[in-house]
């Protein structure tokens, strides 16, 4: 697939929510690649300065350290809404929080976008189909979601916030896309992130017991962080003027112990795997039908497993040297100064 490039068309800026998070970070790198001005607004709560501290010295990049549960104006061209914590252990620390940050978040950019007459594009997710019974899942697929659940705050407020898009898009006439996001990875994930694929590869590469949830036979389908980001692209800037939902992801479906024995391959790691408890609602299977973002987007990923895990691998393995190097310094240091001190 060839890269597919938007170039900028007015000076206004676009919009990202969340975007100094994984795949935000990934977004404003590649929209000023493409030459559009960009405001990153984050509240810092999964998301890092870490990840922009690179882009904050560029001119047409601006950091604005704000949460989307919070009314405010910008003047922008284009949203993109990705502010939300994503990984499971993260959305459920605070569910409360997750729940108004999809949904308040999603009514406060929905009203933003609409004031600049501005197409907004939601990132939604593959849980709002929860534990399929069709499988792969279609956008036309209405899901098996248990609202009360702990996953709830995310599945559902999500659900709730593409509800929001469509009435918006009915009554107000708002210009919206929907994603729907399935399992992504890459590097610029947070080690402690908490996700299948960033805790493997890190346990793995510690030689740290492989700790798998139930059975491992649950399957997901990942996709490679550079793929997404172009369906996103592809989304945003389609002259269609059909909203979506539109499924994101990579239709090729492993089971986790599949992946388990793949990150122990590749990182030649001396790792056991164990079998730990299978969380509550814990999807058995996920995998998108994408004929749709296919057909009218002209778009499918690209990155194998294989070769997206060797890059991420490479990522965790340069954070942990650096770890390594910063511990060999502070140890110096700590022995220094004890001499220093005769302790
Ligand atoms: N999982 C696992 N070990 C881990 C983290 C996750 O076995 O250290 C399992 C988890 O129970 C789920 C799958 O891997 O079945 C994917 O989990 P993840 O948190 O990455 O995202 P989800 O697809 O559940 O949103």
């Amino acid at each position: 697939m060839k890269y597919w490039r938007q170039k900028a068309a007015s000076n206004l800026p676009i919009l990202v929510t969340g975007g100094a998070g994984f795949l935000g970070t990934h977004l404003c790198n590649r929209l000023l690649k493409d030459g559009h001005s960009v405001i990153c607004l984050d509240n810092l709560l999964t998301g890092t300065k870490k990840n922009i501290v690179g882009l904050l010295k560029h001119p047409k990049f601006v950091f604005h350290q704000s949460d989307i549960r919070d009314c405010e104006y910008f003047k922008v061209k284009r949203i993109f809404n990705l502010a939300c914590p994503a990984s499971p252990p993260a959305y459920q620390a605070d569910p409360i929080g997750t729940t108004m940050t999809s949904v308040v978040g999603a009514y406060n950019m929905l009203r933003l976008a609409i004031r600049n007459n501005a197409r907004i594009l939601q990132a939604s997710t593959s849980e709002a189909y929860g534990d399929p019974l069709e499988h792969p899942q279609k956008e036309s697929y209405w899901g098996n979601v248990n609202p009360i659940g702990p996953r709830a705050c995310y599945d559902v407020g999500k659900r709730c916030a593409e509800s929001l898009f469509f009435d918006h898009r009915r009554k107000a006439n708002a210009n919206i896309k929907i994603a729907r996001i399935f399992n992504t990875y890459g590097g610029g994930m947070q080690p402690d992130d908490g996700r299948v694929i960033s805790n493997f590869i890190m346990e793995a590469l510690q030689d740290e017991d492989i700790t798998i949830y139930g059975d491992g036979q649950q399957t997901r389908s990942f996709c490679y962080v550079d793929d997404l980001i172009e369906g996103f692209m592809r989304l945003m800037y389609s002259k269609s003027n059909d909203p979506g939902p539109y499924n994101l992801g990579n239709p090729e479906e492993f089971s986790i112990q599949e992946l388990a024995e793949t990150v122990i391959k590749l990182t030649g790691s001396k790792s056991k795997i164990i079998y730990l408890e299978k969380p509550v609602d814990d999807p058995r299977c996920r995998c998108p039908n994408i004929d749709k973002a296919r057909e009218k987007l002209g778009w499918k990923p690209v990155v194998t497993l294989e070769k997206g895990l060797k890059i991420t691998i490479a990522h965790f393995d340069k954070l942990l040297s650096a770890e390594k190097r910063r511990d060999k310094k502070s140890r110096k240091f700590i022995h220094g100064l004890a001499a220093e001190l005769e302790i």
